[in-house]
């Protein structure tokens, strides 16, 4: 599918497809498998400029935006949902809000290591108690003299615990509800902060996720984001692009059942004849087709109006959402397609269905449910009554 993209964006959706099949795709299984997070590939993506789309030069970005962004997070996505993530770690959560919120000193310190993986990066809403009503959270932020004192718990946090860097959110006024949150860029290896693994999960194996504690820990002045109190809005304004980029894996996932799925059917014969044959696998096949193809619009369409923002009023809330819940369940229904089609095969852990079937439930869980999603669409159709 083309519909007009630049001769760069179509550059690096190349590039990021090579790169995957090439770099990703022959050890994906075994680390996989064993657990591997294996940095030196988020290494070569920084060096070829993956995490740099959405900052300006200054910082070592590349400015190509956030459909370039897309496209290469959709092809890295399919190779690998769990090498997908570091699209958010190292761009999209931190560098966004830095830079419309951040000061200037804070987006030197911090966007060029994101960019060129020298920093990793994490960002921290959620913790045991505290899902999808992130204003309930029980981590605070209280003010001294020359700083903050950071306590609480943080729970299934991506990236950690090799975060060396992360965009934390904690309570300045628990009173206050949502306007009493606030957020901080921490340097993670401050005293009083630990990092845990979290010991399974079902799947994203090479992506680590982990807990946070933080025991009194001391954080300058100058790592407050924004003002006092912006930190429900500025979690919104990151949602946004996390959600984003949540979306393109989900459909890179979708695209890649299909794919996979129409090459096996053709091949694998039964009664004397391929499987593709039987009307019953073209109609998985063709579902899973349309699926894939509406999430993928969806996303493209969302990332499109993130690099147009003027032209659309400013926000893509609702389109991001849409794709983001779009692309979870179509993700979720072509794994599971997949898996049928494959039967014995698709069961099996020496072939990658499973594997997709087991990572594309979390499209479903992160940066939000399915069911918040919804609440976010359906926002839009409740009229105001005076
Ligand atoms: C692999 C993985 C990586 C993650 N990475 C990060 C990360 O990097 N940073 C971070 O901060 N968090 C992260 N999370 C946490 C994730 O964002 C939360 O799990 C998610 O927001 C849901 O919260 P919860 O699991 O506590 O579910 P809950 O909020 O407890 O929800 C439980 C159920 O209730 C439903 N529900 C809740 N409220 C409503 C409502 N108002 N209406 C209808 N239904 C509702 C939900 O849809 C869900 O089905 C990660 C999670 C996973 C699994």
């Amino acid at each position: 599918m083309d519909f007009g993209f630049t001769e760069e964006q179509t550059m690096l959706q190349s590039l990021a497809r090579d790169f995957a099949q090439r770099e990703i795709a022959p050890t994906v299984e075994e680390d996989e498998r064993n657990h591997v997070y294996n940095a030196a590939i988020v290494k070569q993506m920084a060096e070829l400029g993956f995490f740099g789309c959405i900052a300006p030069e200054k910082y070592g970005g590349n400015e190509m935006g956030h459909l370039a962004a897309t496209l290469m997070t959709m092809e890295v996505g399919k190779e690998s949902p769990s090498y997908g993530v570091t699209f958010n770690l190292q761009m999209n959560a931190i560098q966004s809000v830095l830079l419309a919120f951040g000061t200037e000193e804070q987006c030197e310190r911090y966007i060029p290591p994101l960019i060129k993986a020298e920093d990793y990066g994490c960002f921290a809403l959620t913790e045991a108690d505290t899902g999808s009503d992130i204003a309930s959270m029980r981590s605070t932020a209280k003010e001294v003299d020359d700083g903050y004192i950071l306590n609480g718990n943080k729970m299934w946090i991506s990236g950690v615990p090799n975060a060396t860097v992360g965009l934390i959110y904690a309570m300045t006024d628990r009173e206050k509800k949502h306007r009493g949150m606030s957020a901080f860029m921490v340097e993670m290896n401050s005293p009083g902060i630990e990092q845990r693994a979290i010991a399974e999960k079902l799947g994203l194996h090479s992506s680590p996720t982990g807990e946070i504690s933080f025991e009194g820990v001391k954080i300058p002045r100058n790592a407050l984001v924004g003002k006092i109190g912006d930190g429900f809005k500025i979690a919104m304004f990151m949602l946004d692009r996390t959600r984003l980029s949540c979306a393109a894996r989900a459909a890179g996932v979708a695209e890649k059942c299909f794919d996979l799925s129409r090459q096996y059917a053709n091949e694998r014969t039964q009664f004397g004849q391929p499987i593709i044959q039987f009307q019953m696998i073209q109609d998985q096949l063709a579902r899973m087709w349309c699926e894939h193809e509406a999430a993928k619009l969806l996303v493209l369409r969302a990332a499109w109006m993130m690099d147009n923002l003027e032209k659309v009023g400013g926000r893509a809330t609702l389109h991001i959402s849409a794709a983001k819940y779009y692309g979870a369940e179509a993700a979720v229904m072509a794994a599971n397609e997949a898996t049928k089609l494959y039967a014995s095969y698709g069961y099996s852990a020496e072939y990658p269905i499973e594997r997709y079937y087991r990572d594309a439930k979390s499209y479903q869980i992160v940066e939000g449910t399915s069911n918040i999603q919804k609440i976010i669409i359906a926002r839009n159709f409740i009229e105001k009554k005076e």
